[in-house]
């Protein structure tokens, strides 16, 4: 029987990678698994297996009776339905410990550094497994991704390197102009209705018994999407209800000017006024500087409930 890798719900070009990479390491070491996912991959996603000739993993959204590991998460808002019905062998993570537990000794693979694709080259490197040349691309594009460009506070010297090393493997010199062009692909936003651009990197945490949705849109220039504000909190608004939220934060991430752009909906907002010391103005508030939702946003909002 196989066992399935895959990362979170609305997969970023880590989670998706991340489980191509891992499982391939996995095989080479004697598992049989396979790589799957739990939702629609992304437009950069899309890029990066194109550009490397990757396949999509398949869809598998029922894991109960089956043998897991888990990359790029550990929270159980972020798992399927049925994850307690799972064996978990394994994690490979760098996030924040989430809820999930397990009742069998499992592996992990959890550090705070900048993407689980450096975790996973780490990995590669202590048993001595070599990186074909087009997986190599595709986790160096996830390394650059997740670390925006090296910009994001996430990012240490384990991940610079690794991206080096890959770079080198994959024969691409200009991995900067390359992640420029992935940043493009993510940036676009025409056609895209409310729903689409507010469930694009959308993550839920159960804080102390209360429901977080926090979604977050990286692009070169969020300046395009003023026009469309209102409709966003409008649709934000009807998450909230849908979903039975107590607060629904969005953040446009501007990587030129290196801040976000937050837009809140919540029932309590002086919450998220005290998170970040500061005050909310037609549901928005410019923070500048933070372009990381693991370590500049979830520490501050998570102490507040
Ligand atoms: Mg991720
Ligand atoms: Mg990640
Ligand atoms: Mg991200």
């Amino acid at each position: 029987m196989s066992t399935y890798i895959f990362g979170h719900t609305s997969p970023d070009s880590d989670s998706i990678i991340g489980a191509i990479s891992l499982s391939y390491l996995k095989n080479q070491l004697g598992e049989d698994t396979i790589p799957t996912r739990q939702g629609e991959i992304s437009a950069e996603t899309e890029f990066i297996l194109n550009k490397f000739g990757g396949k999509v993993p398949e869809l598998k959204t029922s894991v109960a009776g089956e043998k897991v590991y888990l990359v790029d998460f550990s929270d159980k808002a972020q798992a399927p339905k049925d994850i307690m019905e799972a064996t978990i062998l394994g994690i490979v993570d760098h996030h924040k410990l989430g809820d999930l537990t397990t009742s069998t000794p499992l592996e992990c693979w959890i550090r705070p550094i900048g993407c689980s694709n450096t975790v996973i080259k780490e990995m590669f490197d202590s048993y001595g497994v070599e990186i074909p040349k087009d997986l190599a691309g595709m986790m160096m594009c996830a390394i650059l991704s997740d670390t925006v460009i090296f910009k994001s506070p996430t990012c240490t010297k384990v991940d610079t390197k690794a991206v080096k090393e890959l770079a080198k493997i994959a024969g691409i010199e200009d991995y900067k102009k390359l992640a420029m062009d992935m940043f493009i692909v993510k940036s676009a936003v025409d056609g895209a209705s409310a729903r689409d651009l507010n469930t694009r990197d959308y993550k839920q945490f159960e804080m102390n018994g209360t429901k977080i949705g926090v979604n977050q849109l990286e692009m070169v220039d969020i300046s395009v999407l003023e026009p469309r504000h209102d409709e966003i909190l409008e649709d934000m608004k009807k998450m909230k209800e849908e979903e039975g939220l107590h607060t629904i934060l969005v953040l446009l991430t501007d990587i030129m000017k290196e801040g976000s752009l937050l837009l809140c909906v919540s029932d309590d907002a002086s919450k998220i006024e005290k998170a970040f010391d500061t005050k909310l103005e037609n549901n928005k508030v410019w923070l500048d500087g933070v372009l990381s939702r693991k370590k500049q946003v979830i520490p501050f909002v998570q102490p507040q409930f």
